[in-house]
């Protein structure tokens, strides 16, 4: 078997007209080749989604057989993906999942990156990040509302609401780094996103997440003082590598309001280039000598949190986006690495403790016009909430779609099951044209456990508990999701998070309504009840004022 690159483009069938034995599997056929759309993924030849290595099968011969196993499935089977490769189907019954999926799994004294590259190399092992080897990103608008919030919350707390007249600096403009551009401009702020690789600015520019692009720091730094002192806002993709351009910043005295980054640092082989390297040098380093290849990486990360550090010092607010880059540092002797906080603690927890996530849909049938349609009913279902009602208008507006055409909005415990109804009943009766897929990132209230990300800084101190994105995933498959995945090492990188995913397909029929019923319960459930359990007091109070039953806390 080989990971070699493969030029075929895949994309996924549109239309009514079914290419496997039911809509569920047809779901996941075509939310899997929906992974790896070339409008989608970053690099789909090698099978590559986001997120450094981010996959959505192991091999081209395992992308091949998962096809042809989704295409023979019957509607009371169930197909097993160990690491992206279909090993079984088994007979189950009909409202079980069915596919299920383990990705990048590692017993825990083994579980680095080290091992998992041997096995990768060997061929037993994938890394699927979070929704890509769970068959559900849906391009950078996944993650944009939630970049989104982030920023918005940010305005809130330090700049009155509002991020007008401000200069952000971050670095990473791939898959999920490159929503920034554009959540930081729907903030009406200004920033600044620098990528080593000018073709991913140049993706996002042409996906219409970032304005324009230079090469010079100085010309940046002129386009994003102009623009922030005429209160306009803009977002400028600077060619360049961070841990040569924050130091550099810091010389010619710039220092930015906000700083952050979304560099692939989870993974210091693949997602990370070394200062010094050009992207060629890079390359012909990573596959000469890698060990070397991590070294020079590493330090060059110590480098860049230094400089994050530095700006903090000087005035900037700072914090970690998700990419472990403060460990990174830290074990490369940055004792103050964890000075700066991640964006959970600092800006997202009070919405987990409400069960408040990335909810997400997209539309089988490929025609925007049924997400436009349901554009339409969340603004009606929830028009008391004039945030969320914002936010469906400015992504009607400003984002384009990329491979089947879907919609992301936080909502939380209720609304998600009230919403997944709606959208089951528009199926059944023609309203849409074809069946919703109805899912959201591992990177939710209650499925995950990844302490120095969505589960930092936990009140009780249990930050590092794994049994939570188990028991998300476990009663996930008990309430009959359509497909139910737990991967390891995603966001983070390998060592440092477990989580889980779900799936659930709006097809219309009678058995549709009940699973989407359970699903949309249990699974926002568990980010109350998580977070319930460590003493959030809001999570405590919403899983008393919704009813949610936990034996230990009384009502
Ligand atoms: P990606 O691999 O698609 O993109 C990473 C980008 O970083 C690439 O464009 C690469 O060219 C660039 N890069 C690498 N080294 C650089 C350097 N030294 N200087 C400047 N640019 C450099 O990854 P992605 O999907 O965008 O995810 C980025 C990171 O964010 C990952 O670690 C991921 O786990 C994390 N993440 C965070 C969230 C969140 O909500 N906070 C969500 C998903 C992912």
């Amino acid at each position: 078997m080989s990971n070699e690159s493969n030029p075929r483009e895949v994309r996924a069938p549109r239309g009514t007209v079914l290419n496997t034995k039911g809509w569920v599997q047809e779901a996941a056929l075509r939310m899997l080749m929906n992974n790896l759309d070339p409008d989608v993924a970053e690099h789909p030849d090698k099978l590559v989604v986001y997120g450094g290595i981010g996959k959505a099968a192991r091999n081209w011969e395992s992308f091949d057989a998962i096809v042809k196993a989704l295409k023979n499935l019957e509607e009371d089977e169930t197909l097993l993906i160990q690491s992206g490769k279909p090993v079984a189907v088994f007979r189950t019954h009909k409202h079980s999942p069915r596919v299920l999926l383990a990705n990048s799994n590692l017993v825990p004294a083994f579980a680095n990156w080290e091992k998992f590259h041997e096995l990768d190399k060997k061929g037993l092992m994938m890394y699927g990040q979070m929704t890509a080897g769970s068959w559900i990103y849906i391009g950078s608008q996944g993650i944009v509302q939630g970049t989104y919030e982030t920023f918005a919350e940010l305005a809130r707390q330090h700049f009155g609401g509002s991020l007008k007249g401000t200069i952000t600096v971050t670095a990473g403009m791939g898959g999920m780094g490159g929503a920034q551009p554009l959540s930081v401009t729907l903030n009406d702020g200004v920033v600044i996103g620098i990528d080593v690789d000018a073709t991913r600015i140049q993706k996002r520019i042409d996906s219409r997440y970032l304005d324009q692009v230079v090469d010079s720091l100085d010309e940046a730094i002129a386009l994003a003082k102009e623009a922030a002192s005429e209160g306009r806002s803009l977002s400028i993709g600077l060619v360049g590598n961070a841990a040569e351009v924050l130091p550099a910043m810091i010389g010619k005295a710039f220092i930015p309001d906000i700083v952050t980054d979304q560099t692939s640092a989870h993974d210091p082989l693949n997602g990370y280039l070394p200062a010094g390297y050009t992207l060629e040098q890079g390359r012909k380093l990573r596959e000469e000598n890698p060990e070397q290849y991590v070294k020079l990486s590493k330090s060059s990360m110590a480098v860049h949190v230094e400089a994050m550090l530095e700006m903090k010092k000087l005035g900037s607010i700072v914090f970690d986006y998700g990419n472990n880059i403060r460990q990174v540092a830290f074990d490369e002797g940055v004792s103050n690495a964890f000075d700066f906080p991640g964006f959970v603690p600092a800006y997202i927890r009070p919405q987990f403790c409400e069960g408040k996530g990335p909810f997400r849909w997209a539309a089988l049938s490929g025609d925007p016009e049924d997400i436009y349609k349901l554009d339409e009913v969340v603004m009606k279902t929830f028009a008391h909430n004039e945030h969320l009602c914002k936010w469906i208008r400015m992504a009607k507006e400003k984002i384009a779609f990329q491979g089947l055409p879907a919609r992301i909005c936080w909502l939380g415990y209720g609304e998600r099951a009230q919403f997944g109804k709606i959208i089951n009943d528009m199926v059944a009766t023609g309203e849409l044209k074809a069946p919703i897929v109805i899912g959201r990132d591992h990177l939710d209230a209650g499925s995950v456990a990844s302490p120095n990300r969505e589960t930092e800084a936990m009140r009780d101190g249990s930050d590092a508990v794994a049994d939570w994105p188990i028991l998300n995933a476990l009663v996930n498959v008990s309430a009959g999701a359509s497909w139910v995945s737990v991967h390891h090492g995603g966001g983070v990188g390998m060592g440092y998070s477990m989580h889980a995913g779900m799936v659930v397909v709006a097809d219309g029929t009678k058995e549709a309504e009940e699973r989407l019923e359970r699903v949309l319960t249990t699974d926002p459930g568990m980010g109350v009840v998580r977070h319930a359990d460590a003493g959030y007091d809001l999570a405590i109070e919403t899983a008393r004022n919704k009813g949610i039953r936990m034996p230990m806390i009384a009502k």
